[in-house]
């Protein structure tokens, strides 16, 4: 069921490339609190969606509203600052500062700090490394940490677990229900549906740009293997 009264409304949604549609009147919710992942093959229309919504790609149609203001058409840094946030695959660290500087950028939470770091015991080791050095999975780490010190109102990652050893995916399994217990709202695009079924509350299934099914996420957990192969070949 979805929630009566969402943080994020997005509402009859289409965006395209020139002559390609990539989303066609989509819409989906995301209350406060609450962890949506959204799931579907290659070129479903996931990262258009996360780019339309942090201001990055106009919309040719559709709303979206963030806690009653609408924010379709508003330029990236105005959504930012109203709280929209998207993890960054690394692209906006700091390479020549320290893995602790990065996380502390901008921000004044200790306490948040010290948690992050607890999740993270390889960064807490390396906190006075230079991000330049790290490997990429520790700079993907560096990215999610960092974007949790500014305490979005909502925070969007596009498959935080690519191209990470099974360590790293259980890293990052575990900084995002530190998250989830901290109250933190999450919109998760995440090809690892065993990862996304286990943090999660609610689902959305894109297809060619279309949502073709959304439920709890309970019944991904049950069986996430029928999913994959019903969605995603
Ligand atoms: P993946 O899981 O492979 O990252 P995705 O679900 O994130 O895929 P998108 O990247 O949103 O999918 O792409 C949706 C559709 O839009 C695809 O058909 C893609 O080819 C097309 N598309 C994406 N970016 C552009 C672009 N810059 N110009 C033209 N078409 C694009």
């Amino acid at each position: 069921m979805a929630p009566p009264d969402p943080l994020l409304r997005v509402q009859d949604l289409t965006v395209r490339y020139g002559k390609i549609i990539a989303l066609q009147d989509l819409s989906l919710v995301v209350a406060a609190g609450e962890v949506v992942t959204l799931l579907g093959a290659n070129g479903s229309g996931k990262t258009t969606l996360l780019n339309t919504l942090c201001g990055f790609l106009p919309a040719a149609s559709g709303t979206i509203m963030l806690g009653g203001e609408r924010i379709a058409g508003l330029a990236p840094h105005r959504v930012f600052r109203r709280g929209i946030v998207q993890v960054s695959q690394g692209r906006d660290l700091f390479p020549d500062m320290a893995v602790i500087d990065n996380l502390r950028l901008g921000t004044r939470g200790e306490p948040l700090l010290e948690k992050i770091l607890a999740c993270f015991p390889r960064l807490a080791e390396r906190r006075a490394q230079r991000v330049r050095t790290l490997s990429g999975g520790e700079q993907q780490m560096v990215a999610i940490g960092r974007a949790m010190m500014s305490r979005p109102r909502i925070l969007l990652l596009d498959e935080p677990s690519a191209g990470l050893a099974p360590r790293f995916v259980e890293e990052i399994g575990s900084i995002m229900h530190l998250l989830k217990q901290e109250g933190g709202t999450m919109l998760l695009v995440e090809q690892n549906l065993r990862l996304a079924a286990s943090v999660a509350d609610r689902f959305y299934i894109l297809r060619d740009g279309r949502i073709v099914r959304d439920g709890e996420a309970g019944e991904l957990r049950e069986d996430h293997q029928a999913f994959a192969r019903t969605y995603y070949l």
